[in-house]
């Protein structure tokens, strides 16, 4: 584990274990299995007919989080988590040290970049930061890319690309408003052409608000527009 900065810690999981396990599309997602908070031994859950349960009948921690873009051979996969101080997987990405084990499932389909789009307009918030960075890195440098990212504070900007088409807004949260506010206030604010291609990914609700502003104001194509709930205020677990 090593810090990226207050919010964030990049979690490297290594071995032949990872042997294969191929990431070829930015934004894509993994499922991490994780030992409950009590305990530090992993335990596999086992099918129970409908659903995977341990072995005392307690559902799995298992949380969703964006792999690092990989090679079949890399055995190397890394994690960009998100410190948010009250969840399994942020604790446990907090306190990891080496050798510490978890099991990965996946991955799970990424987001394919539209190259005949006038122009994107991508969105998230910390959890967002990984698969944004990666759609930066293989977006064409032909499409101007704006990118509106809140964050908790603005220390917790990170270094995304460098390059003319793309520019990006750091939001700083809105104080005492629900998480995801700037963000989709800045979303649904920005300038659409009817070309445009978004991705927002962040809070359920935040995003709902965009969803519902474009699709159901502005009548904007549902095929061209990517919003994805990561989390959920108050609930524990991934949102969608
Ligand atoms: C496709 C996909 C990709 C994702 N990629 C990443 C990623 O790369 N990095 C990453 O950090 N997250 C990512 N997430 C989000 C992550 O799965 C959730 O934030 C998850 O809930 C974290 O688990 P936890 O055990 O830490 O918290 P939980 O036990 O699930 O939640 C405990 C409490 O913390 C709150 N909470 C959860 N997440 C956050 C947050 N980000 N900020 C503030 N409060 C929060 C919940 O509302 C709840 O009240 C992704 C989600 C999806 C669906």
């Amino acid at each position: 584990m090593s810090p990226l900065n207050s919010r964030l810690v990049r979690v490297t999981f290594a071995g032949p274990e990872l042997d294969g396990l191929v990431v070829r599309e930015p934004g894509a997602s993994i499922r991490l299995l994780l030992p409950p908070r009590d305990a530090s031994e992993l335990v596999i859950p086992i099918w129970r007919g409908n659903e995977f349960l341990l072995p005392d009948d307690v559902k799995p921690t298992i949380r969703t989080f964006t792999p690092s873009l990989m090679e079949a051979t890399s055995r190397q996969l890394k994690l960009d988590v998100v410190l948010h101080g009250n969840g399994v997987a942020s604790e446990w990405a907090a306190n990891a040290r080496v050798g510490d084990s978890a099991a990965v499932s996946g991955p799970g389909r990424g987001y394919t970049i539209t190259t005949n789009a006038s122009d994107y307009l991508i969105g998230g918030d910390e959890s967002a930061i990984p698969a944004i960075r990666q759609l930066l890195v293989a977006m064409p440098t032909s499409i101007p890319t704006r990118v509106c990212i809140e964050v908790t504070s603005l220390d917790v900007r990170v270094d995304l690309v460098h390059a003319d088409h793309v520019s990006v807004d750091w939001l700083a949260s809105t104080p005492g408003a629900p998480p995801g506010t700037a963000l989709a206030d800045a979303a649904i604010a920005a300038p659409i052409a009817p070309d445009t291609r978004v991705w927002i990914a962040g809070e359920a609700a935040a995003v709902q608000r965009v969803r519902r502003h474009l699709f159901a104001e502005r009548e904007f194509p549902r095929t061209q527009a990517t919003i994805r709930g990561y989390w959920k205020h108050g609930r524990a677990g991934t949102a969608d």
